[in-house]
C-alpha cells in the first residue's frame, strides 16, 4: 500500500513543478513506491511518463537522484525538459565540458537531478564521487539494456550492480518499454530488485489510430496521410535509397518540410535532420529504422510504414513513437506480397537454430496484417494482454472489413502453381487461369493443363488480394527467379484440410479521419496561431525545441479557457510554477490581445 502521508505531497509537487493535474496511469504507484524508499522495475510503454516517476522523488526528496542512461542525446533531451521545469540537474558526460562545476554542485547537494552514462559506473573515482555526496536515488533508464534477452544489451550496464550495492540504503528504479517476460526477470535479477518490485503498465496507446493497408502507390498513399496530418511525422521505409527517393518525391508533392535520415548519411547531415526534425511543427522525416532510438519528440502525429516493419515488436516500438504527448495520432502501414516475398527469403539466410523463432515473427506480423479484427486487440494480445474485442480507433473498427472464404480459388491458384512447374510469377498464372492463351502459354503447353481457363468472372477481381495473402502467410513463397512456389501449409489448402478466407477492404473507402480532428490542434485559429507563434519565438530565444515551452494541449487549453491572470494561467495543465514565472505575463499579454 502506497504510504497515505506522502502522496498528497506528491500531488502538490506534481501541480508545481509540472503543471499536471493528475499522475497517468501507474505512475502514482511507481512514485508511491520510490517515496517509500523500495526498489521498483517500472515497464511502461513510450509516452507513458516514465521520466516524471523518477523526477518528482528527485524533486520532493533531500539529496540526489543519480539517473542512468544509455545515451547521451536522450541525457541532454531530459536535462532540457527538466531545466525547463525548474529542476535543478546536469549530466555527467564525455560531451559536458563542466564536469569540474557539476561535481562541485553534486556534493554540495545542489542538484536533484544527475544523468551519467553506464561506464562511469566502473570508474573508481565515481563511486568516491558518489560516497562524498546524498544519493537519493538510482534511477536505471532503458533498463532492458543489463539484459542479454534483450534487443540492445549494453555491457556497461552489467557494471552497475556492483556500484548498486555499494549503496544499499539507496533505492533503485529501473525503467523500461520492454515487454517480454524473459526480459524482464533478467532486469529484476541483474539489478537486485525484489519480485514483488516489478510495476506494469497497459501497452494501449489509446491515442493512436492503427491502420494497415495493402500497397498500391506508395507515394500518393504515403501524401494522403501527410495531407490529413498537417504536424510532424516519420516515414519508415525500408532501405537507404528508398528513403533519398521518397524523401524527394514527398517533399515536392507535399509541400511540406520533408528531410531524410540514414546511417548512409555523413553524421554532420544526420545531425542536423534530426535537430530540424525536434525543433518542427511540422516536418516529414523519411527515415530507415536507424531513426527513432532516442528521439523523444512528444508531438508526432503520424508514423507512415512504406514497408513491413521487422515484427510486432518492432511495428509497436515504431509506431509509438507518435502521439507521446497523449493527443490524437494515426500510425498507417502499407505493406505488399513482396515485403513477406523477400522476408521470407531471408529466413532462408538465417542460422537453423534461429530459424523457428524468426519465422514464428513473420508468422505473427503476417496475422495483424491480414486480419479483419480490432488490430489493437490482436497487438495487445500478442503482449500477452487481454484486451476488448473493439476499440473503435483502428481501421477494422471504424470501417469493417469483409472477410470471403476464397478456399476454392486458392485450390485452383496453388494447383497452377503445382502444375506448370513453381517457377512462373502471378502474371503468367494468372493468364492460364483466366484461359489467355498467349504466346509464352501456348509454348509450354499450358492451354492443356485442366487449371486453364476455370476462374469465373467473380473471382477474378480476388486472385491478386489472394496471392498476397498466400505470400504474407508463406504459403507461397518467392524463387529465386521471381516465381512463386509452394510452401508453409500450401499442400494441405490443396487436399482440402485448411480453409483459406481473405480481407477485403471496405469498397469505397469513407473519407480517412486523419489524428487531425478529435481534440487536435485548431490550426488556423488566430489566437492558437498566436501563442504558438510566441512559443517559436521563446523556443528560439532560449535554443530548445517548442514543446519544451509548452505542450500543444496546453496551447489549446489557453486558445479555449482564455486565462485572463496569472493564477487562472497557473490552473492550465502543463503550466508548474518555473513557468508560471518564465513565460505568463507574455503569454497572457497575447490572449489579452485576443
Ligand atoms: P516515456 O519516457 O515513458 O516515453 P515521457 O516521460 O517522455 O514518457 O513522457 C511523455 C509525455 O507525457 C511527456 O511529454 C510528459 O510531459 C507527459 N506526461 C507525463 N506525465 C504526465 C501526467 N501525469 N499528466 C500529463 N502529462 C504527463
Ligand atoms: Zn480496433
Amino acid at each position: 500500500m502506497p504510504d497515505a502521508d506522502l502522496l498528497p505531497d506528491a500531488r502538490d509537487a506534481l501541480h508545481a513543478t509540472f503543471g499536471f493535474s493528475a499522475f497517468r496511469g501507474v505512475q502514482e504507484d511507481v512514485v508511491a513506491r520510490v517515496l517509500e524508499g523500495r526498489s521498483t522495475l517500472a515497464v511502461m510503454p513510450t509516452g507513458a511518463g516514465k521520466s516524471l516517476t523518477y523526477q518528482l522523488p528527485a524533486v520532493m526528496q533531500e539529496g540526489t537522484c543519480v539517473v542512468v542512461s544509455p545515451l547521451i542525446a536522450l541525457m541532454h533531451d531530459q536535462l532540457r525538459s527538466a531545466t525547463a521545469n525548474g529542476i535543478r540537474a546536469a549530466t555527467l558526460t564525455s560531451a559536458d565540458a563542466d564536469r569540474g562545476l557539476t561535481m562541485d554542485r553534486f556534493r554540495a547537494g545542489e542538484l536533484d537531478l544527475l544523468y551519467v552514462a553506464p561506464e562511469r559506473a566502473s570508474q573508481s573515482y565515481f563511486r568516491e564521487l558518489l560516497e562524498q555526496a546524498r544519493v537519493s536515488l538510482f534511477a536505471i533508464d532503458e533498463a532492458h539494456c543489463v539484459s542479454e534477452w534483450g534487443h540492445d544489451f549494453r555491457p556497461d550496464y552489467r557494471l552497475l550492480k556492483p556500484l548498486l550495492d555499494a549503496f544499499p540504503t539507496v533505492p533503485r528504479l529501473a525503467l523500461t518499454a520492454t515487454a517480454d517476460h524473459h526480459t524482464r526477470s533478467d532486469i529484476l535479477a541483474q539489478l537486485g530488485i525484489p519480485a514483488d518490485g516489478l510495476i506494469v503498465a497497459g501497452f494501449d496507446r489509446p491515442n493512436i489510430r492503427y491502420a494497415i493497408r495493402p500497397r498500391e502507390n506508395a507515394m500518393r498513399q504515403i501524401k494522403a496521410v501527410i495531407d490529413e496530418n498537417p504536424g510532424p511525422g516519420i516515414v519508415y521505409a525500408p532501405t537507404r535509397a528508398r528513403v533519398e527517393q521518397l524523401a524527394e518525391t514527398l517533399a515536392a508533392a507535399t509541400g511540406r518540410r520533408v528531410l531524410p535520415y540514414h546511417a548512409g548519411l555523413d553524421p554532420d547531415v544526420r545531425a542536423r535532420n534530426q535537430a530540424a526534425f525536434v525543433a518542427s511543427e511540422d516536418m516529414v522525416m523519411v527515415a530507415t529504422v536507424a531513426f527513432g532510438m532516442g528521439i523523444d519528440k512528444p508531438d508526432v502525429r503520424f508514423v507512415a510504414h512504406a514497408g513491413i516493419p521487422k515484427s510486432i515488436e518492432a511495428y509497436y516500438q515504431e509506431t509509438g513513437r507518435a502521439g507521446r504527448d497523449g493527443d490524437p495520432s494515426v500510425a498507417v502501414m502499407f505493406w505488399g506480397a513482396d515485403d513477406f516475398a523477400r522476408a521470407r527469403q531471408r529466413l532462408s539466410e538465417i542460422e537453423p537454430h534461429r530459424l523457428q523463432s524468426e519465422r514464428q515473427r513473420l508468422d505473427a506480423l503476417a496475422g495483424l496484417v491480414e486480419t479483419a479484427e480490432c488490430r489493437r486487440a490482436v497487438l495487445l494480445r500478442h503482449f500477452g494482454e487481454t484486451p476488448a474485442q473493439t476499440c473503435g480507433n483502428c481501421d477494422n473498427c471504424l470501417e469493417p472489413a469483409g472477410v470471403i472464404d476464397v478456399t476454392e480459388l486458392a485450390r485452383k491458384l496453388l494447383s497452377t502453381v503445382y502444375r506448370t512447374g513453381q517457377s512462373y510469377g502471378l502474371g503468367h498464372l494468372e493468364k492460364v487461369l483466366c484461359g489467355i492463351s498467349d504466346d509464352r502459354v501456348l509454348q509450354r503447353a499450358h492451354d492443356q493443363l485442366s487449371v486453364f481457363g476455370i476462374l469465373t468472372e467473380d473471382e477474378k477481381p480476388l486472385l491478386k488480394p489472394l496471392a498476397r495473402a498466400l505470400q504474407a502467410r508463406g504459403s507461397l513463397l518467392p524463387t529465386e527467379h521471381g516465381g512463386l512456389a509452394l510452401g508453409g501449409d500450401a499442400r494441405a489448402i490443396l487436399k482440402g484440410e485448411v480453409p483459406v478466407a481473405i480481407v477485403v477492404p471496405p469498397k469505397r473507402e469513407r473519407k480517412r479521419r486523419g489524428g487531425g480532428d478529435t481534440g487536435a490542434n485548431p490550426v488556423g485559429n488566430p489566437l492558437f496561431e498566436a501563442l504558438r507563434a510566441l512559443r517559436r519565438d521563446l523556443a528560439q530565444q532560449a535554443g530548445v525545441p517548442p514543446y519544451v515551452i509548452f505542450h500543444d494541449a496546453t496551447l489549446r487549453e489557453m486558445a479555449t479557457v482564455h486565462p485572463n491572470s496569472l493564477s487562472e494561467l497557473g490552473a492550465i495543465g502543463g503550466v508548474g510554477a518555473r513557468k508560471l514565472e518564465a513565460y505568463g505575463e507574455e503569454f497572457l499579454s497575447v490572449i489579452r490581445q485576443h
